[in-house]
């Protein structure tokens, strides 16, 4: 754990005790705060006062006596409209901030110079995160990955000069970090997300720029409009700004050549890495990743050799287009983590022979959007309550069956996969859909997807992934 103590001695209010909410009151106190945590769910309550956390309503509390208000990223700080909490800490002046500005000003206390990569983005974000970490541990180096994934950061091992901290940052934990200053920062994409929660475009866009901003160092993915916007913003106030593109050469920066990492300098281009033949980072979407991570590897330290080393042993992220087995000429993929057509896309583009389960609970647009990778879908294999509007699409396009169920979706795609001569099937289950009309949630249906595959004759499993 991370003892906060920037806080010691402070009187801070804290909302929201989900696990993450916890840890970071546990921290609060460890550092010498004084703190009184609250939640609208009294079994959370329970739950923390259980683990010796000071717990009362904050309705009535002296919000005077408040140093600060440490709120969880789950609760809404703007839209759809402020929670009342933060009413009331902006009615008595009170700072409003999260677990990300308390681990900055710990870093600033204690260990300034202890390398801290945060990254953020529309998508991708999990896997640049997960990748970097990676990176970092393969080299031999300290490394601490938390926030956004995995652990909350107040819960990774304390600050020292010589330990690399790599943060996933929601827009939500970005917004609630009024002062993260991040040697490397990350912004991978932007993209219209969330906006239920940001109001509009502008506001989300503004919200990441800021990790970027405060960063020593920013590296920017300029594959779209508003990240290039904010690249060039940076730039004039004179940033140390690093563009990465994965599909345009740049004259100054980082991009893919196909599958070659190339760094430009004034127009002149070195290959610094290759992705050909690393099966969890496949596709151009996965360049983008790798290109940030090199970058951001390289600016703390690592060389050349330590980063391409760390590529080539990523095991990737479980559900995001993950190897899970291969039988004769088949390979089986489990990208259950493609919640909506969007996201199922990166995947369709980078098989070209696929026999494709999808379906689940229909998102708003369907499948529409994917049309162009039809051609590369050898048949489909239909799941879920979303299965007649998806036949509906795929009309005489695209040979379907219904299947109805992930497991007999499985067992007949590997069927059919297994008597196609083409060399390259691959079974993919992308659903382009939510999971919960049939699962829990996307890792439950992963994991389905997994234990089917598994089960096959012949199979042979891939993983042991994190
Ligand atoms: P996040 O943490 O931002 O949700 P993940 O790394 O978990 O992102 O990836 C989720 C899905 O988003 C992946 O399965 C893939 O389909 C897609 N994706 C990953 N990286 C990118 C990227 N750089 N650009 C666009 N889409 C991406």
């Amino acid at each position: 754990m991370i003892p906060a103590r920037s806080f010691s001695g402070k009187r801070v209010a804290l909302f929201g005790l989900g696990g993450s909410g916890i840890a970071t009151a546990l921290a609060l106190k460890e550092g010498g705060a004084e703190v009184l945590a609250w939640d609208d769910n009294p079994d959370s309550v329970a739950k923390a006062a259980g683990e010796g956390i000071p717990t009362g309503d904050l309705r009535p509390a002296d919000w005077q006596g408040f140093a600060s208000f440490v709120l969880s990223p789950g609760v809404p700080l703007t839209h759809p409209k402020p929670h009342w909490t933060v009413e009331l800490a902006r009615g008595a002046g009170v700072e409003i901030i999260g677990d990300i500005e308390l681990f900055g000003r710990e870093r600033a206390l204690k260990a300034p110079d202890a390398p801290f990569i945060a990254i953020t983005g529309t998508n991708g974000k999990s896997t640049t995160t997960a990748l970097t970490a990676h990176i970092l541990k393969a080299a031999g180096r300290d490394a601490q990955m938390g926030g956004n994934i995995g652990r909350a950061v107040m819960t990774l091992d304390p600050l020292k000069p010589d330990r690399f901290y790599v943060v996933e940052c929601s827009s939500y934990q970005v917004d609630l970090a009024p002062s993260i200053n991040p040697t490397a920062g990350i912004l991978l994409n932007l993209t219209p997300d969330h906006l239920d929660r940001h109001g509009t475009m502008q506001h989300y866009a503004s919200i990441k720029e800021r990790l970027v901003a405060g960063s020593e160092t920013a590296i920017i993915g300029v594959d779209d409009s508003y990240c290039v916007q904010i690249a060039d913003r940076l730039e004039r106030v004179g940033k140390h700004v690093i563009r990465i593109s994965k599909r345009l050469p740049l004259t100054d920066g980082f991009f893919a050549d196909g599958t070659d990492l190339m760094e430009a300098e004034h127009g002149r281009y070195v290959r610094v890495g290759f992705l050909e033949g690393i099966g969890s980072l496949r596709g151009q979407h996965n360049a983008q990743n790798a290109l940030a991570a090199v970058a951001a590897c390289l600016k703390v330290g690592l060389d050349l050799g330590e980063i391409q080393s760390g590529l080539e042993s990523f095991p990737g992220l479980a559900h995001r287009m993950e190897q899970v087995g291969k039988k004769d000429h088949v390979l089986f993929v489990n990208d259950s983590k493609a919640t909506n057509a969007d996201a199922a896309a990166p995947a369709l583009s980078s098989f070209p022979r696929i026999y494709w389960i999808s379906g689940g609970l229909p998102k708003e647009g369907g499948i529409e959007s994917l049309r162009g990778y039809f051609p590369r879908i050898a048949k489909a294999y239909l799941i879920g309550e979303a299965a007649p509007a998806f036949s509906a699409t795929l009309g005489e396009t695209v040979p379907y069956e219904i299947s109805g169920t992930l497991d007999a979706a499985v067992a007949h795609a590997a069927k059919d996969a297994a008597l196609d001569t083409t060399g390259e099937a691959v079974v993919l289950l992308s659903p382009a859909c939510a999971s919960f009309d049939q699962f829990k949630n996307f890792e439950v249906r992963g994991e389905a997807f997994r234990q089917a595959v598994n089960a096959i004759e012949g199979i042979k499993p891939i993983g042991g992934i994190n």
